[in-house]
């Protein structure tokens, strides 16, 4: 049963950030996809919400000349999933997308949302982590940008304060010859990962060896983790089956995987080694078409 609330449905950012700081005990709805069920199940009791749906200004996907992609905080999933700004080495955003939930949650849940809500399970993040994406943020005091591989600090914890709004994501250029690819292992199709990886190469000019290498993965600890001492295994060296074998052993050494009963701690662990070395395989390839 949600307990009873006053609510706010501001139309202009300005609006919404000063009710943020103006009410303590209240709480932003987005889409709503994540923060109805911690409201029903009396998880989330809020005095105040404050329905930023209408801010139709952070509805937005844009592409700069010299390729920085912003997406705007409301655009949905299937926004996304959908747009043609999304292609080469970003279409593994539209492919996240497709196995996010089911269309319905797709059309009302947003990016904004989802990072804010920090499941370490979420499907955006590791994504946005390979591609090197920062968090722009928005408070009556000012705005700041933070890399998505610091935004998050604990179990559904990120560095964003109560009177903050996430506004827009940030992905920077994307440098020529990569790759980046992302696959999640799920028991029900649709469902949240068991554990999820995201990789992106970036191969030297004569194609030879890894210049560039950002490996994420879901699920896998506390909070998406950005598994950098994998990533030293294969920068600077051509890569080999055997290379994204032993980056693969080398992330799961990294993660901190959370049992719950989905999945024991030791079962996401092989899932990480598996799955690193899996996707690895397909970045680079990818990477030596792009
Ligand atoms: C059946 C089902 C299946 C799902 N499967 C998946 C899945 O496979 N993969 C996956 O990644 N997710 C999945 N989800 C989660 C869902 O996709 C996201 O959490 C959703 O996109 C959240 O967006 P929203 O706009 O609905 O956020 P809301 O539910 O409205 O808000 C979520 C949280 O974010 C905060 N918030 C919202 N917008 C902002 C903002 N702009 N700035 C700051 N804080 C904000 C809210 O206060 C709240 O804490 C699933 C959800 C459902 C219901």
């Amino acid at each position: 049963m949600i307990k009873d609330f006053e609510y706010f449905s501001p139309q202009k950012l300005d609006k919404a950030l000063a009710l943020l700081d103006k009410y303590e005990d209240s709480k932003v709805i987005c889409g709503g996809q994540s923060l109805l069920i911690l409201m029903k199940q009396g998880l989330v009791a809020p005095q105040y919400v404050i329905d930023i749906k209408g801010l139709s200004e952070l509805d937005y996907i844009k592409k700069e000349r010299n390729g920085t992609v912003k997406i705007g905080a409301l655009t949905t999933h299937r926004t996304i999933e959908n747009a043609s700004q999304f292609k080469g080495a970003l279409g593994v955003l539209a492919e996240m997308e497709k196995r996010l939930a089911s269309p319905q949650t797709r059309n009302w849940g947003t990016i904004g949302g989802n990072v804010a809500h920090g499941d370490p399970a979420g499907d955006p993040a590791p994504v946005f982590m390979a591609v090197n994406a920062s968090v722009k943020l928005a408070s009556a005091a000012g705005e700041r940008t933070v890399p998505m591989a610091e935004f998050y600090v604990d179990y559904f914890e990120s560095v964003m304060q109560h009177n903050e709004l996430i506004t827009e994501i940030e992905i920077p250029p994307i440098a020529d010859h990569t790759g980046v690819a992302y696959a999640k292992f799920n028991i029900i199709d649709s469902d949240m990962a068991t554990v999820s990886a995201a990789v992106s190469i970036t191969l030297s000019a004569n194609g030879g060896t890894c210049q560039d290498v950002r490996i994420a993965l879901g699920a896998a600890a506390p909070t998406p983790l950005r598994a950098k001492q994998a990533e030293a295994v294969l920068r600077g060296k051509k890569p080999t089956d055997a290379l994204f074998k032993e980056a693969g052993e080398v992330a799961a050494g990294e993660s901190n995987p959370v049992a719950d009963i989905n999945a024991s701690a030791e079962f996401r662990r092989e899932l990480v080694k598996a799955m690193v070395k899996r996707v690895g395989m397909e970045a680079y390839a990818r990477a030596k078409e792009a």
